[in-house]
């Protein structure tokens, strides 16, 4: 047992993974050192009084370059590999929920689409700011009547010589009301079902458009979410995004990555029960009590090994994107466990914690709160079981 006496109580415990380079592990190093010095002090206030990050986002992280981590340096990003960005959401998440989610809407949501189906203005006039961290992007797929089944988009957008006009409504928007600029849907063609939805890039002071109300969430408090309206909005021509009809395409295809961002953020919460659970050990615990106690023991080995089978996960499917590998499956597998089991630890901790765990400010209640999401965002996991299965038939029947 002389292990005992080397161990301090704020000891934390991150599996590692062969998939990492020692550039990850230094990326993760840095990036952690960041998070420990600006965000941590400052995360309990903000989410009790559900103040938006800006100036942390905008001032300290951009010049830092991870508002625009993937991309390529010749539009202000970072140009940083698809497993850097797991690690960027997964450790903001583990730090601060909100940060996490703030992030991945940006890059993954409101970026990504523009780099990925964009045209070189568009790419110079809208995806540049938003790498270099100047201004904030937002997502528009969801409407108060199309969550899951996002193909049942009613927000419509008319052609009229000059403009697209667009009318309707779009519901949970990340980083609404704080956004500069927002991808969303909308249905050009109504005749031609999912081949008839298009997508746009509209600025926050085109005429015609507005913010809703803001929802007031259980979790996740200093992110605004809330609704974008669309009331004969002006966008010009050539805000269109890539090709007319293939916004469904676009918007499916940006959730494929989207899951291994939501994923990443669901494995940084649950490595968040896992520190608080270390963190909470007492010396004397350390000592004595806890080495005779295998119930003190066996939620640490429960939640730990949950921790590195989702990390492997993760980092397996920003691998294969990254490699440009079909990663539908991967992702799809990696958010649904990922989630499912930060739903677990996160309820493993607080109990671990007993009543300390309960209070409001606590980090681990905040991270059992926020974890909720990640079964919920880029698509729940009722309709994750469906895409999984809907993979592997295909793979059968190939
Ligand atoms: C904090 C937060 C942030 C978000 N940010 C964004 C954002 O930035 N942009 C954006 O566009 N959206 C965003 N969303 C919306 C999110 O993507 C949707 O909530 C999600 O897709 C589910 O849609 P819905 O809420 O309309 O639920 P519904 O589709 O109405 O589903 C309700 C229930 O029915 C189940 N269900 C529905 N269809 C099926 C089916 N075919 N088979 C089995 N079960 C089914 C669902 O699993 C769910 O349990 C956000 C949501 C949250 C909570």
């Amino acid at each position: 047992m002389s292990s005992v006496q080397t161990l301090q109580p704020m000891t934390s415990f991150v599996s590692d993974s062969h998939l990492l380079t020692d550039k990850h592990r230094e990326f993760r190093a840095g990036l952690k050192a960041f998070l420990d010095a600006h965000v941590e002090e400052i995360a309990a206030e903000y989410e009790a009084t559900e103040r938006f990050p800006r100036e942390l986002l905008l001032e300290k992280m951009a010049p830092k370059g991870y508002l625009g981590l993937p991309f390529p340096e010749e539009f202000g990003g970072r140009g940083e590999d698809s497993l850097s960005l797991a690690i960027l959401i997964e450790e903001c998440s583990r730090t601060w929920g909100s940060l996490g989610i703030i992030l991945a809407a940006h890059i993954g949501l409101g970026s990504n689409p523009i780099f990925a189906f964009g045209n070189e203005e568009q790419k110079k006039k809208y995806l540049t700011p938003l790498a270099k961290g100047e201004r904030l992007g937002g997502y528009g797929l969801t409407e108060p009547s199309a969550g899951s089944d996002s193909g049942a988009t009613k927000t419509t957008a008319v052609f009229d010589g000059t403009h697209w006009v667009l009318n309707g409504s779009k519901a949970w928007c990340t980083n609404a009301t704080e956004a500069y600029s927002y991808v969303v849907s909308a249905v050009t063609n109504p005749e031609a079902g999912h081949r008839g939805i298009s997508a746009f890039i509209v600025e926050r002071d085109f005429p015609g458009f507005s913010f809703g109300k803001k929802e007031d969430k259980m979790g996740l408090r200093a992110s605004a979410t809330g609704t974008l309206i669309f009331d004969n909005c002006r966008v010009p021509a050539e805000n269109l995004l890539g090709e007319e009809g293939m916004g469904f395409k676009y918007f499916m295809q940006t959730l494929d990555g989207g899951r291994i961002t939501i994923g990443a953020m669901a494995l940084g919460l649950a490595q968040c029960a896992l520190d608080e659970v270390l963190r909470t050990l007492k010396d004397t615990e350390l000592k004595d009590d806890l080495w005779e106690n295998e119930y003190r023991m066996a939620p640490i080995a429960e939640i730990a090994t949950d921790v590195a089978a989702a990390r492997h996960m993760i980092y397996n499917a920003a691998i294969q994107k990254q490699n440009l590998k079909r990663w539908t499956l991967d992702g799809a597998f990696a958010k649904f466990f990922a989630s499912e089991i930060a739903m677990r630890a996160t309820d493993k901790a607080v109990e671990y914690l007993a009543e300390n765990g309960l209070t409001m400010n606590c980090k681990v209640s905040r991270a059992f709160r926020d974890t909720k999401l990640t079964t919920i965002g880029e698509g729940t996991n009722e309709i994750h079981r469906v895409v999984i299965a809907r993979e592997i038939l295909k793979k059968i029947a190939e």
